[in-house]
């Protein structure tokens, strides 16, 4: 199967919205073995919106669009792609009745104007909208397919998975599988290095690549059946593990605050949080991940010095010496967190965020982190080298990720040892 996307929406032209259903679409479709030749986006115009099919159905025999099939009168998707498979319209009542129900849920009655997207191509294979009005479909004539999938996110991919996927499936030679693996403190090059003759496998294959200061690979089998691609897998996966041992964080996990939390929750180990150039984004990157509450205490955001005095008890004569960025403040910090919230673990944050440079001529990237048990202390220096002028999201988001690693880390060396403190309901 040869396949190309089009995205439907004057919005998208523009650039008031980012094209993230591409990057979704453009994922799932790899991962089935369905090859994606082209993508186009074209704005709300029927003449133009045919055009562009007519192309892609020159040179791919499945085409998916996403967008234009909502209750206005410039969504026009249904009604151009009807017309060029000469199908008519017509109205799926099951579709009316659930969309009748979904206003009904919210108490309010469904507008004349929503009937419109109840009406389908006939002999349309519908798929129903979990998180929207809108149903979808997928049409077929003379050996070309199309898909139709809404415009918002949300609805688009509840759609994917739940009809549009298993309706590809049919059409694929066989099945594409792969497993993420995740690291932490070892750069891109080092990690491919150290597996550099997995690299020129073939089956699976195994891809090196880095995002936001992290490197991953991505081991990746194709097989007739799921199984097949899980005993390719197994061998090359188990392999990676023993040669980068403690630098992986975790197998086809999201992020590693999703690793960090699951770790603190099986462990029944608390942290706490003090945070000065990131703002509280280590905290709202733990509290990210469902269930977070039961081991996260508080985070404490401390800016000015009077604060980590007052708050924290950092030494006003180290702040007035040292400066707010140093080793020391990190670990006063942290044991001022420990103390203020009483948690098993404190972790602390203090840098320069950028673009600036700080009154001593230090430039932005550098922090100090530490993190406290009340009787350990592991501290940890961060310099990211980025100091050009948007450096400032990139270094708080490192200096965050360096945050949860330290939690990573002492769970790893030192979790078997850690003793939850005695909590009130124990007592
Ligand atoms: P609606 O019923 O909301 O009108 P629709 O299927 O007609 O849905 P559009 O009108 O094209 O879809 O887009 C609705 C909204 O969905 C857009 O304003 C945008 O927020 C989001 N959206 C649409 N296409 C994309 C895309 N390719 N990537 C990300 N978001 C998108
Ligand atoms: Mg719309």
């Amino acid at each position: 199967m040869t396949c190309e996307l089009v995205f439907v929406g004057t919005e998208l032209l523009l650039g008031d919205i980012l094209n993230t259903n591409a990057q979704y679409l453009s994922r799932q479709l790899a991962a089935l073995g369905i090859s994606v030749l082209h993508q186009s986006v074209v704005g709300d115009n029927p003449e133009r919106l045919r055009a562009v099919l007519e192309t892609a159905f020159s040179r791919a025999d499945t085409v998916l669009t996403t967008g234009g099939l909502g209750p206005t009168k410039d969504d026009l998707t249904k009604e151009v792609c009807a017309g060029l498979f000469q199908k008519k319209l017509i109205l799926h009542e099951e579709s009316l009745r659930r969309m009748r129900a979904y206003f009904a849920v919210k108490g309010i009655e469904m507008p004349q104007t929503n009937e419109k997207q109840a009406w389908m191509p006939e002999g349309a294979v519908i798929f129903e909208n979990a998180n929207g009005t809108a149903p979808g479909c997928a049409m077929e004539k003379d050996g070309k397919r199309l898909l139709m999938l809404p415009g918002p996110p949300r609805e688009m991919k509840a759609m994917f998975e739940r009809s549009a996927l298993p309706y590809l499936q049919q059409f694929s030679d066989g099945m594409i599988r792969s497993r993420e693996i995740r690291t932490f403190g070892i750069g891109e090059s080092s990690m491919a290095q150290a597996v550099s003759d997995l690299l020129d496998r073939e089956n699976p294959t195994v891809a090196p690549y880095a995002k936001s200061g992290e490197a991953m690979l991505r081991v990746t089998a194709k097989a007739k059946t799921e199984a097949e691609t899980e005993a390719l897998l197994d061998p090359v996966v188990q392999e990676i593990e023993q040669r980068l041992g403690g630098y992986i964080y975790g197998v086809d996990v999201p992020n590693i605050e999703t690793a960090v939390v699951r770790e603190l929750l099986r462990r029944n180990i608390s942290v706490a949080t003090a945070e000065s150039a990131t703002a509280g984004l280590v905290a709202k990157r733990l509290t990210d991940v469902p269930g977070a509450s039961a081991v996260f205490g508080c985070g404490i955001v401390s800016y000015q010095n009077h604060i980590k005095e007052k708050l924290l008890g950092v030494d006003p004569q180290v702040l007035e010496t040292d400066s707010a960025v140093c080793e020391t403040v990190a670990v006063q910090m942290a044991q001022g967190a420990k103390r203020q919230s009483g948690a098993d673990l404190a972790v602390s944050v203090t840098g320069l965020a950028g673009p600036g440079k700080d009154d001593r001529g230090r430039d932005p990237g550098l922090a100090y982190l530490a993190l406290t048990d009340g009787t350990r202390t592991l501290t940890r220096t961060v310099c990211t080298g980025q100091t050009g002028p948007d450096c400032r999201d990139f270094n708080r988001t490192v200096f965050s990720s360096q945050a949860l690693d330290l939690i990573r880390c002492y769970l790893r060396d030192f979790g078997d040892t850690a003793s939850p403190a005695v909590k009130d309901c124990d007592a």
